[in-house]
């Protein structure tokens, strides 16, 4: 495989972006490749500057469920820009996209947009704490909700002890003030809340966890924790940032039939721009500024840009519900093809998905939780992982993430990338 240019254009990238790369995971650290740099991206198809073509599992991290350049969000987008860029005062469009997301998700009643996922469950935090008057958070190991300093917290040595930063840069002090729970624990959550309930201001979670490979919480846990919750006044957040428009039109919430009070957004709301938005309960949301006392803002806040691809994207996916039953189906069909890889090659691996959300552990383990995903073995994985790169697949460059299905795979993609797996297996065996 010829990554030539690929490889001149990182070593140049290298002297001006630390290293190389505008977001760490981009730079394929946990493999040996280089990164191939992309220079087009057309439905569920990437080319890169070498001149390879790839199918593409990434759909650049969640937010591509039409696929590359989707035709009618590219017209919307061209269309968009002829009338300016931003405006920095308020359109008709950014309520039009309000309103399709609280169609969408009965739990939200009012919306916010802001620019990222990061800032999303950043701002979501905040009014968490100012509408309950409270500090502490919990959150769970292996879930992921961006890099802000409350959230950027690893557990504690032994359970019941505060957050410890998990990156130089997050100080002691805003790190005690969240708690890191064990994804599907019901016991130990009750034990948190007995100790720390009164002062808990919110419970984050991602309903289906994407970023320890693929595991999805269970029903019973999600009741578990809109209960407790209540019990104790914290409020429920959900981050959704990956799920919200991905699991389902109405998000995990609507599989679950679970009501948090406040929901995360991202990814597939800005239809491959930058957006997030934090949403939920009017009377939690009118205590935002300037309705009221909490402040949060954004000078490109509501981009035109952003909510033209974002809404298209969203009609898109609310007038054809089948793209919904489609994806199930081809995801459906790359997982049976996996696993019948997997069991013809005497290969241990253990499987979850939900929805278009798919992850292959290699362990025999069932995948409940960080302690059981991290099981896998990784060096299975990379070669894995390369083997596939080499044939033109393109799977994110780790063991604990999300493969994506999109609109725009066919079954015939989805036949080769199987194949491909047959063989990109035989090497681990
Ligand atoms: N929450 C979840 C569940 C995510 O997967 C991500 C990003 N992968 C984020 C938040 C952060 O979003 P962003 O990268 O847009 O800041």
């Amino acid at each position: 495989m010829n990554l030539s240019k690929s490889k001149a254009l990182f070593e140049e990238a290298k002297k001006y972006i630390p290293g190389g790369v505008n977001s760490p995971v981009r730079a394929f650290r946990s493999v040996s490749t280089n990164p191939p740099f992309i220079q087009r991206g057309e439905g569920c198809r990437l080319y890169d500057v070498d001149g390879n073509e790839y199918i593409d599992y990434v759909g650049s991290w969640g937010p591509l469920i039409l696929g590359h350049a989707h035709p009618r969000v590219a017209e919307a987008l061209k269309d968009a820009v002829d009338r300016g860029t931003s405006y920095g005062a308020p359109t008709a469009i950014e309520t039009e996209i309000a309103k399709v997301i609280c169609e969408a998700v009965p739990s939200v009643e009012m919306v916010r947009m802001v620019n990222s996922g990061t800032e999303a469950t950043m701002s979501a935090l905040r009014l968490a704490r100012g509408y309950t008057g409270r500090n502490m958070i919990v959150k769970f190991e292996g879930n992921y909700h961006g890099h802000s300093d409350s959230l950027l917290i690893k557990a504690g040595s032994g359970a019941l002890t505060h957050g410890v930063p998990d990156s130089p840069g997050v100080p002691a002090d805003i790190a005690k003030n969240t708690i890191t729970a064990r994804y599907n624990d019901i016991e130990g959550m009750k034990k948190i809340f007995e100790v720390y309930g009164k002062d808990i201001a919110a419970v984050i979670i991602e309903p289906v966890a994407g970023n320890m490979g693929v595991v999805p919480a269970t029903q019973w846990y999600m009741n578990f924790l809109r209960d407790i919750t209540v019990k104790y006044e914290s409020l429920l957040i959900f981050d959704e940032v990956m799920t919200g428009f991905r699991v389902s039109f109405q998000g995990a919430q609507g599989l679950y039939g679970i009501k948090p009070d406040i929901t995360c957004f991202g990814k597939i709301i800005g239809g491959g721009l930058p957006v997030g938005a934090y949403g939920g309960r009017r009377d939690i949301m009118f205590h935002m500024s300037p309705a009221g006392p909490i402040y949060q803002a954004g000078t490109l806040s509501g981009n035109p840009l952003a909510m033209t691809a974002g809404l298209t994207t969203l009609k898109i996916l609310r007038n054809h519900p089948e793209i919904y039953r489609e994806l199930e189906e081809k995801s459906k069909m790359l997982e049976e093809g996996l696993r019948e890889n997997v069991s013809k090659l005497g290969i241990k691996a253990s499987f979850n998905r939900v929805g278009s959300m798919l992850c292959m552990f290699f362990t025999e383990q069932e995948v409940v939780d960080y302690e059981t995903a991290l099981t896998s073995d990784t060096k299975k994985f990379s070669i894995y992982f390369e083997e596939m790169l080499k044939q033109g697949i393109y799977l994110a460059p780790s063991q604990f993430e999300a493969v994506f299905v999109s609109a725009a795979h066919r079954k015939e993609d989805i036949e080769r990338t199987i194949e491909a797996s047959y063989h990109a297996l035989k090497k681990i065996v």
